[in-house]
């Protein structure tokens, strides 16, 4: 059980980069498309993210869609596209693993890897995750109360691997208005059961773009660890989550007001 803190209690601090270390006194931006598309769409997106001084580009190749005819991702192509972004920009790659078939070349070409909220229930994603020396960040099933997702988080942690972030991304409930709830109430929980990173992503919990920007001001202000947030260089053309995919203009505005509110909390956005 997480809530008995078996491993560590102390802040989990994880190193992602030269410039990016997660701490009390850092807040962290991921950023990117929700799906890696194409390369030219891939090195628009990031040229913008790196302008504005993000140092995490998230991008997903390997898409576990709903529906099995739609577009399922550019797969290892994708994640060359996103190794580009590492060597050109200096930037650091999250991405998804959706199954164990691709979990090896995943974990090969990323930094971090991302265990998707529909795969929460994936044992050999999180027993071999546990078994990396990469950070893991695992999003909340939809499905999953707090004290179930914990308990599948520890899998990651119980196999060794510590450098774990939690990721609140919204969870289904009566409301159909947005696309699912973004539960600040259980993120509030995991942050008192809990010694791990907590980001938050606004995008998935609202479905829409044009909820992201209040949403990501308050998850500043709750005093999270960090952002992930859906970005594309011309949203009207994307393959995947296109009704929250923010412009590279929009996601500018609202970065300089999370600064506002994360320097309010003694952080420093990173
Ligand atoms: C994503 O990050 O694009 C994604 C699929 O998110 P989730 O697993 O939260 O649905
Ligand atoms: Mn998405």
């Amino acid at each position: 059980m997480l809530s008995e803190k078996k491993f560590i209690n102390d802040f989990q601090k994880i190193k992602l980069s030269e410039e990016v270390t997660i701490s009390s006194d850092t807040f962290v931006m991921m950023a990117g498309p929700c799906s890696a598309e194409s390369r030219d769409q891939i090195m628009k997106t990031a040229d913008g993210l790196a302008e504005m001084g993000i140092h995490v580009f998230r991008a997903g190749c390997f898409k576990p869609r709903t529906d099995p005819y739609a577009w399922q991702g550019s797969g290892e192509e994708g994640l060359k596209w996103l190794e580009e972004v590492r060597e050109q920009y200096g930037m650091t790659i999250i991405s998804e693993v959706s199954n164990y078939t691709n979990f090896s070349i995943v974990e090969k070409y990323t930094d971090i890897i991302q265990i998707g909220a529909k795969a929460l229930y994936d044992h050999s994603l999180l027993i071999n995750s546990g078994k990396s020396n990469k950070p893991v960040l695992v999003k909340r099933g939809f499905g999953a109360t707090v004290n179930e997702y914990l308990r599948m988080v520890e899998y990651v942690l119980a196999n060794g691997n510590q450098n774990v972030m939690l990721c609140e991304r919204g969870i289904r409930t009566f409301e159909t208005s947005t696309r699912f709830t973004y539960d600040l109430c259980g993120a509030a929980v995991m942050q008192a059961q809990t010694r791990l990173p907590l980001i938050l992503d606004p995008s998935h919990a609202s479905g829409n773009k044009d909820y992201i920007a209040k949403l990501s001001w308050a998850s500043a202000a709750f005093n999270c660890d960090g952002l992930i947030i859906e970005v594309h260089c011309d949203p009207s053309t994307a393959l995947c989550d296109k009704a929250q995919a923010l412009s590279l203009t929009e996601y500018k505005e609202i970065l300089n007001r999370v600064r506002q509110f994360a320097e309010i909390n003694g952080r420093k956005v990173v």
